[in-house]
């Protein structure tokens, strides 16, 4: 039997809690880990001056696959995203978000399954912004002021820039038409918003028209993003595998987890030619925090789409059968899945992983 190396990131908030129960359930499948435990997130920042120490990048470079829990981003000041960060440092350039239905769960539509496969590397989340009244900016702002002297730019202005590379949107957009060819998947839709920006949106418009071109056994067709959310949330059985510049795969990703029944059950991964990183779409949830009531779901979903790209299909098949068995049943479930989210009677962080396990090994 294979033993796969994998580095486990606890996070922070409700992650600890969750990176503990998704560890014991992937090990009730039968396959054999060796994990690297690692800690990331506002308590090694706070200890360590560092939200992201080297130790965890060396470990995620030497074993390729990394399963993280969530970790808090500071508004405003603090430290920058460590999520982004990691994304940027091991280049994850895909980020894969199924969205399905599951029997059990109230949600808007009794069958959605649609994947989201959002633009990781660049666009608004590059990091690269200029603050107000800074001397940057302020040269910035003479320059564009200069051009635009009608829109006010000017002292009192912050920046942010989003790059949009063809190198970029090529290599995501390919990935998409791999992964619905992979799945058999029929369409693959690109977002956007090409007509305001023409530049940016309109180069990744521009990039999936031409792959799409060259991988013509997939339909294709492209989607305003304004007037994608609200078909998504009109037909969402139109829709098959989206592609979507950074910002818009984020704000989408949330809308079509709430679509499906919330943040709770929405997995994900962050897909690298070298590596991979699997988290759930949620964040660190900080007052839930040590509590033991957050929904391990999406988690251990994140775990079933880890056990795929591990190659261990039928271990990724029976966990997600338990996992949907126990949504069915909805007696073991957390709080956001019961009538009205009501804490009464809802199962813990831990009871609902347990039977998990049981349903595992039924
Ligand atoms: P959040 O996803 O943490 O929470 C949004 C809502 O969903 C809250 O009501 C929360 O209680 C609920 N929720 C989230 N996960 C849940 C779960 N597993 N079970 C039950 N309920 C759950 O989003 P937020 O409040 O905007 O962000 C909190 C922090 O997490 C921020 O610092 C943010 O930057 C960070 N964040 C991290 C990641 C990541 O690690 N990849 C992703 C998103 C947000």
């Amino acid at each position: 039997m294979t033993t796969h190396n994998v580095t486990l990131i606890r996070g922070d908030g409700i992650g600890p809690e969750l990176a503990a129960v998704t560890k014991d359930v992937l090990e009730a499948t039968g396959v054999s880990f060796e994990w690297e435990v690692m800690e990331a997130g506002i308590e090694v920042f706070e200890a360590e001056g560092d939200p992201l120490p080297p130790a965890v990048l060396e470990s995620l470079r030497r074993t390729k696959v990394g399963i993280k829990a969530p970790i808090t981003t500071p508004v405003g000041k603090g430290f920058r995203s460590v999520n982004v960060r990691l994304r940027k440092e091991l280049d994850l350039y895909a980020c894969v978000r199924p969205c399905r239905t599951f029997a059990g769960i109230d949600s808007y539509h009794s069958t959605m399954n649609v994947v989201i496969i959002r633009e990781n590397t660049e666009d608004l989340y590059a990091g690269i912004e200029f603050e107000h009244d800074q001397e940057d900016t302020r040269a910035l702002t003479e320059l564009l002021g200069e051009f635009r002297p009608k829109q006010r730019l000017g002292p009192g202005t912050g920046i942010s820039i989003k790059p949009i590379s063809i190198a970029g949107s090529r290599r995501v957009v390919q990935y998409a038409f791999d992964f619905a060819r992979k799945h058999d998947r029929k369409k693959v839709t690109a977002v956007h918003k090409a007509n305001i920006m023409k530049f940016s949106d309109g180069l990744f418009l521009e990039v999936a028209q031409q792959v799409a071109s060259e991988n013509a056994d997939i339909e294709f067709e492209d989607r305003i993003v304004d007037n994608m959310c609200m078909q998504i949330v009109q037909k969402p059985n139109d829709y098959d595998v989206l592609v979507l510049p950074n910002l818009y795969g984020d704000i989408m990703s949330d809308l079509c987890a709430g679509l499906v029944g919330g943040l709770g059950v929405a997995p994900g991964g962050n897909i690298g030619t070298d590596h991979a990183v699997f988290e759930a779409v949620h964040g660190s949830a900080p007052k839930y925090a040590g509590k033991n009531v957050a929904n391990p779901t999406a988690m251990i979903l994140s775990g079933v789409l880890m056990l795929k790209h591990l190659g261990e299909m039928d271990a990724a098949t029976r966990l997600r059968d338990a996992v949907a068995h126990v949504l069915e049943q909805g007696e073991h479930v957390t709080y956001d899945l019961r009538p009205g989210r009501s804490h009464d009677g809802a199962s813990s962080t831990t009871d609902m992983a347990a039977a998990i396990i049981d349903a595992l090994n039924r």
